[in-house]
This record gives structure tokens, C-alpha cells and sequence, in this order.
């Protein structure tokens, strides 16, 4: 029998105070893998942020102007108008829609739109 001293461990959890190294993070959005540093992960401990973040830089600021825009659209209390052009994933023809799509979700032009609603809802043309 192997008797096996385990030395070095009188109390150490005392040591709170952690030291942050870069960490290579995956971008939720575009698949790219970007740099969460030590100076950002040391700022999420000082606000006890137990999330990592999600997003590349780009992302996160693109993912923050669409929020951006939406809340200003409904602070105004008046219905803007916006346009997003995008690409019809029914028939790929470009075209413009009056909302912003979210991540992932196929977008249709107006006329594939209704297509698609109308063939979900048969009973909608029933006499
Ligand atoms: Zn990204
Ligand atoms: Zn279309």
C-alpha cells in the first residue's frame, strides 16, 4: 500500500482574489471565435456577472443596435417605419421587411409570406 501525501492544501480558499487570463470564447452568432480578456472577465466578477458573453464584438454591437432601434421605436410612442432588406429564403429575390428578423429564422418576401400563411390555414378558404 502506497501511502500518498497530499501537501499544499492548508487553507487556500481564503485566497478569493482571482487572477484572469484571456479565454478564446465561440461567437454565438457568427460561429468566429473571439478573445474574452482578463480586463472584461474581471470586470464581470466586479459586477457578479456569472454569464460569459455570448457574442463576438461586431455581434454584440449589432445585437445591441437592433435592441437600440426597437426600444427608440417604441419610446417614441409613434410606429416607424423600417425597412431591413433581406433575402427571400422561399424564392431569394431581395426585398425589404418592416421588422427586424431574428437570428436563424428564415425570412420571406410579402408575397411568399402570405403563400406560406395560407397554406397553413386551409380552413381560412373553406365556403
Ligand atoms: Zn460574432
Ligand atoms: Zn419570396
Amino acid at each position: 500500500m502506497s501511502h500518498t501525501e497530499l501537501s499544499g492544501s492548508n487553507g487556500e480558499w481564503s485566497k478569493v482574489e482571482q487572477e484572469f487570463e484571456d479565454r478564446t470564447l465561440k461567437c454565438f452568432d457568427c460561429g468566429n471565435d473571439f478573445v474574452w480578456t482578463a480586463g472584461e472577465q474581471a470586470f464581470f466578477h466586479d459586477k457578479h456577472l456569472t454569464n460569459e458573453p455570448k457574442r463576438c464584438k461586431p455581434c454584440k454591437q449589432a445585437k445591441n443596435e437592433r435592441l437600440a432601434a426597437i426600444n427608440a421605436a417604441q419610446a417614441s410612442g409613434v410606429r416607424q417605419r423600417i425597412e431591413v432588406s433581406v433575402q427571400c429564403a422561399q424564392c431569394g429575390q431581395h426585398t425589404t421587411v418592416p421588422f427586424y428578423p431574428s437570428q436563424g429564422r428564415p425570412v420571406y418576401c410579402r408575397s411568399c409570406f402570405l403563400a406560406g400563411r395560407a397554406a397553413q390555414e386551409p380552413d381560412a378558404n373553406r365556403p
